[in-house]
């Protein structure tokens, strides 16, 4: 066996990582949660005697996420993979408007047909951009303001941004918004497919962690990393529970900020930058229902209403119901720090939020179509992507040897986070271990 290497945390990227490294070298995965997963981790719920996996928070991919699929199709999953429409629409003043295609968005009334043509400019030449660069030190609100005026922000981009990133929304750079754009325009004319696993994104989960567990590697849960111990600029091992465990090299791909907790001030000129990248957390309510909520089909439902969420996600609008033999709904907001009432308020309370927020804007939904209902909420779900961000994007290898990262904050991640992100960074991260060891490339056999 080559190195004994530690990772710090069991998302995508920790997983990927441990995934790539495990035939040669003896791996040991820290998570703090008692599920696997991270970001993507799913609920298991039983309906009629029938157990199954739902995401905690909504996943769907896209084709472009070339290295999520490849390993999907490593790990024997292609047949899993299905390709399905995903109908999205935009809720404005008590009603719906569907957005799937250039005829609809055509149709879409809080816009004068002067200020689409002008939205419609602006989607062409973000598909036009192929560097986000210099994009970074502009916000997002100055660039649509400047390029396609203020009903066009006010009226489509505003509440969409507000939803996406809160108080934060003012303060998002040009570049997110374009790598969002670019990737969501793509639809041809009847409208985007999008990426889903039968059986949800557990099965990729699961499938990584039996792969490193068949090779030898443990994945401990509820079991947090309290210092990664670096001695004369070199990674010693980690502090878990009180005891200090010894290993070649630590990949962390845990959120900046705990980062530099965990390395007591050891990494010099990035102290600053970890302190400064700011992470959102999303509060997420999944909810069984006996009956369609979204009649008219709609997957995904952006909202400008005064409801206290962004949007709301039927689930079972996208894949069949029969998976499920119910209806699931995500209802979802981001929120910025944790004084926000959604980190704050009981979980019952947001619920009952969220229930009030659908009934006003859902004359037909009742309580009484709940089967059942969760609450999933945590404050590390995304960095905020802020004018100047490209500065803080953290490096693979930060200095001191045997020490890694990767994980939402990783360039692969770059300007918009996704599992196709985290598992490029995961495979970098492995990458860069494997080319700076010269012991452990000799058993590099991949
Ligand atoms: C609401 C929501 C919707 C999303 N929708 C999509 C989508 O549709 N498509 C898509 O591709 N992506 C989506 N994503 C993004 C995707 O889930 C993430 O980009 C990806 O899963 C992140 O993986 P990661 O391994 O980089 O980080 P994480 O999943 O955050 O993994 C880090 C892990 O480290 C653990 N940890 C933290 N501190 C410690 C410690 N001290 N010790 C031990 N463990 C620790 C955490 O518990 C966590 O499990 C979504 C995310 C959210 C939140």
């Amino acid at each position: 066996m080559g190195m004994k290497i530690i990772i710090i945390g069991s998302g995508v990227a920790g997983l990927t990582a441990g995934y790539r490294l495990c035939k040669s070298n003896e791996i040991i995965i820290f998570e703090k949660d008692a599920e696997i997963g991270g970001m993507a981790a799913s609920y298991c719920q039983e309906c009629a005697g029938k157990r199954y996996f739902i995401e905690k928070y909504y996943h769907h991919i896209f084709r472009s996420d070339s290295e999520l699929l490849d390993l999907i199709r490593e790990l024997g999953l292609e047949d899993q993979m299905l390709w399905l429409k995903g109908k999205n629409a935009y809720f404005v003043e008590g009603k719906s408007y569907p957005m799937n295609t250039p005829i609809e968005i055509l149709r879409f009334d809080p816009l004068s047909f002067t200020d689409l043509v002008k939205l419609g400019m602006l989607v062409l030449r973000i598909k036009l951009i192929r560097d986000t660069t210099s994009y970074d030190n502009i916000k997002a609100k100055d660039w649509i303001l400047e390029t396609a005026g203020k009903s066009v922000y006010e009226n489509f981009f505003a509440p969409l941004l507000k939803s996406k990133f809160g108080d934060n929304a003012e303060n998002v750079s040009a570049a997110w918004l374009i790598g969002r754009v670019k990737i969501r325009s793509d639809r041809g004319k009847d409208g985007e497919k999008l990426g889903y696993l039968r059986g949800g994104f557990n099965s990729l989960i699961e499938a990584l962690a039996r792969e490193i567990t068949a090779q030898g590697g443990k994945i401990l849960q509820n079991k947090a990393v309290e210092e990664i111990v670096i001695k004369d600029n070199a990674v010693q091992g980690v502090v878990s529970d009180g005891e200090f465990i010894p290993c070649d090299a630590v990949i962390s791909t845990v959120e900046p900020r705990v980062l530099d907790i965990l390395t007591k001030g050891k990494l010099g000129a990035l102290h600053e930058t970890l302190r400064s990248i700011h992470y959102q957390g999303t509060a997420c309510a999944l909810i069984g229902l006996k009956k369609r909520l979204m009649e008219d089909g709609n997957y995904w439902l952006n909202i400008k209403a005064d409801v206290p969420f962004g949007a709301v996600i039927e689930h079972t609008n996208f894949m069949p119901f029969e998976d499920y033999g119910e209806h699931l709904l995500y209802v979802t907001s981001y929120f910025q720090n944790e004084n926000d009432t959604l980190w704050v308020k009981k979980e019952e309370e947001v619920l009952d939020t969220y229930l009030k927020g659908l009934e006003r804007m859902f004359p037909d939904f009742e309580r009484t179509d709940i089967n059942w209902a969760k609450i999933f909420r945590r404050m590390d779900t995304a960095p905020v992507y802020e004018q100047g961000y490209l500065q803080k994007v953290l490096p693979f290898a930060p200095g001191p040897s045997g020490l890694y990262l990767a994980g939402m904050f990783s360039s692969t991640n770059y300007p918009e986070r996704s599992m196709n992100g985290s598992v490029k960074a995961g495979l970098e991260a492995a990458n860069f271990f494997m080319k700076k060891d010269k012991k452990c490339e000799v058993c590099w056999l991949d």
